[in-house]
């Protein structure tokens, strides 16, 4: 817990600090929601600390947050978008005149306007909400499309680069404790007899099939504000792993996420399923948004990708179980284990269902270049 009264003076609010107390559901950042006095109106904004052993550059994280957000909100502008505010997150800069703030303790802030009535869910209820997370993540990546200036700084380097995370399982297999590897050796198997699904889209990338474009890579339903009224898609937050990728990614983690008929610990894999209803409203709104800019290939690769998404997912918690669980925070021995052991049967249902998803996207993608 920290003291946000001490956070408040570094950051140019032109309102009075009230008070300010811990805020959602993240896991990664330190996040606060910060109640201000503005000529007797009460305002409230986001402060987050950055978590630094995650990103190890928090400044230059906060850059590229800087130029996406700025350049999105100048085309919602130009769009003549009604709510153009509310649509893009906007940093609020420091009194120095950066998006950031250290402080004395050497933590990078960033400070959000807060958006207001809206909210993000951290379980799927509707086929709606599917639809318009999907559709607000496919705006943001259109938004994004044209950023001018250099190439994004890498936040988390080959975070999605399946063929290294399969490495990476090589090297702990190898350095093992006996015990965990003879447990895993079901999941090993699992993971190398599709080895060469991982070097799929990598491969794409590197013949220029599949372009690199900016990408969010956190594409989790409650990484998208949701309106408290219409439960149309308002604004995609979350934007620290936002940097160079595939928008293969994007919607594979989207299908991760939001397909199956469980939740992503559960240990009775008999029940985990592929929903396609879900999995059709998430291909409706994310169509909807970004068929304009896809080319064909990645429409084609929308099911596949999903598949792939599920596989390197459960590659890193495999990972981390043979490690020793130091990545991912663990309430039980084997924990990392059986969440593998999920996506895994998540992937195997994909699997099974991959001719209808690849039907699924003929169709909605035609009906969807019928109606523009
Ligand atoms: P983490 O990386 O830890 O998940 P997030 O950036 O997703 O951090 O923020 C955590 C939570 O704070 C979000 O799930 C959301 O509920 C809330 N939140 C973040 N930014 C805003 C904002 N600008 N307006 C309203 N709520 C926000
Ligand atoms: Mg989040
Ligand atoms: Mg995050």
């Amino acid at each position: 817990m920290h003291d946000l009264s001490r956070i408040a003076p570094l950051f140019d609010m032109r309102a009075d600090f009230v008070h300010a107390y811990p805020y959602g559901s993240g896991h990664i950042n330190d996040t606060y929601c910060a109640w201000y006095d503005l000529a007797g109106h009460r305002i409230r904004y986001i402060h987050q600390r950055i978590n630094h052993k995650v990103f190890k550059d928090p400044v230059a994280l906060m850059r590229n947050i800087e130029r996406v957000t700025r350049h999105a909100l100048e085309r919602l502008v130009e769009q003549g978008h009604p709510e153009a505010r509310r649509r893009t997150l906007t940093t609020i800069p420091s009194v120095d005149g950066h998006a950031w703030a250290i402080d004395p303790e050497g933590n990078c802030w960033r400070t959000y306007p807060f958006i207001e009535r809206a909210r993000g869910y951290d379980e799927i209820q509707s086929e709606k909400q599917a639809e318009e997370a999907a559709k607000a993540f496919g705006e943001f990546q259109k938004l994004a499309a044209d950023l001018p200036g250099e190439r994004l700084l890498e936040t988390i380097p080959n975070f999605h680069h399946t063929p290294k995370r399969l490495e990476a399982l090589e090297q702990a297999i190898a350095k093992a404790d006996p015990q965990r590897r003879e447990a895993a050796k079901a999941e090993i198997e699992v993971a190398f007899a599709r080895e060469d699904d991982t070097r799929r889209v990598t491969d794409l990338i590197e013949s220029g099939e599949v372009p690199e474009r900016v990408t969010h890579n956190d594409t989790k339903l409650n990484n998208v504000l949701l309106d408290d009224v219409t439960s149309e898609g308002v604004c995609v937050i979350d934007l620290d792993t936002t940097m160079p990728g595939s928008v293969l990614y994007d919607f594979g983690d989207m299908v991760r996420t939001a397909c199956p008929t469980t939740r992503e610990d559960e240990v009775d894999v008999s029940r985990i399923g592929l929903r396609l209803d879900r999995f059709e409203a998430l291909l409706r709104g994310y169509l909807s948004s970004a068929s304009s800019f896809l080319n064909q290939t990645e429409v084609d690769h929308l099911a596949f990708s999903g598949k792939l998404l599920t596989l390197e997912c459960g590659i890193r918690f495999l990972t981390d179980f043979l490690e020793g669980d130091v990545y991912f925070k663990t309430k039980r021995p084997g924990h990392n284990l059986d969440r593998c052991r999920a996506q895994f049967a998540f992937l195997k249902a994909i699997e099974a269902k991959l001719p209808q998803m690849e039907d699924m996207v003929q169709t909605v993608s035609g009906k969807v270049a019928n109606m523009v």
